[in-house]
């Protein structure tokens, strides 16, 4: 069966969607099995769990292992909608995912095109099949939004704060020593 890229890259969207509203860099992970149904879905979650592998993509395959009960995940692909970094993609080719379809380019951390090829280097001792730009702009239109309105928050942030923190603790020493 040839999955709908597409379709399954649109249940991404609606997890980088879920990780938007939590505050979290929007980006979504949906791992699909080879008759089409979800095995499991995930998002980033870093700074609510705390986690700094709470990765959308390890959110997913940590929940398709204990779905399966099994770590081994041949036979499914993995959507993201953006390029995964070298821990993720780390985790990829541990887990044996067959496929990984991604929507928009990580320049700075990719780790499948942009600065490493983790996914489809020979010297590894499995390979993933990988497919890029899915819905490019849409999953890299969920990020630019991201980082706009958070640059636009902290802006306002700033200027509703008087005096600076530290400018108050000098004030308020100052004042006990009198
Ligand atoms: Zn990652």
């Amino acid at each position: 069966m040839i999955l709908d890229d597409e379709k399954y890259m649109n249940l991404a969207l609606a997890e980088a969607q879920k990780a938007y509203e939590l505050g979290e860099v929007p980006i979504g992970a949906v791992l699909v099995a080879k008759d089409g149904t979800t095995v499991s879905v995930g998002h980033n979650l870093r700074e609510t769990a705390k986690d700094a592998t709470a990765h959308a993509e390890i959110e997913a395959i940590r929940a398709a292992n204990k779905k399966l009960d099994r770590w081994r995940l041949s036979g499914t692909t993995l959507y993201v909608t953006i390029e995964p970094c070298p821990m993720c993609a780390g985790a990829i080719v541990n887990s044996r995912i067959d496929r990984v379809v991604y929507g928009g380019a990580d320049i700075k951390a990719g780790a499948v095109h942009s600065i490493f090829n983790v996914l489809t280097n020979s010297n590894l001792n499995h390979q993933t099949e990988v497919t890029a730009g899915v819905l490019e702009d849409r999953c890299c239109g969920i990020m630019r939004d991201f980082f706009k309105m958070r640059r636009e928050q902290n802006k306002k942030k700033r200027q509703n704060t008087p005096l600076s923190c530290e400018k108050i603790e000098k004030d308020t020493c100052t004042l006990e020593k009198e």
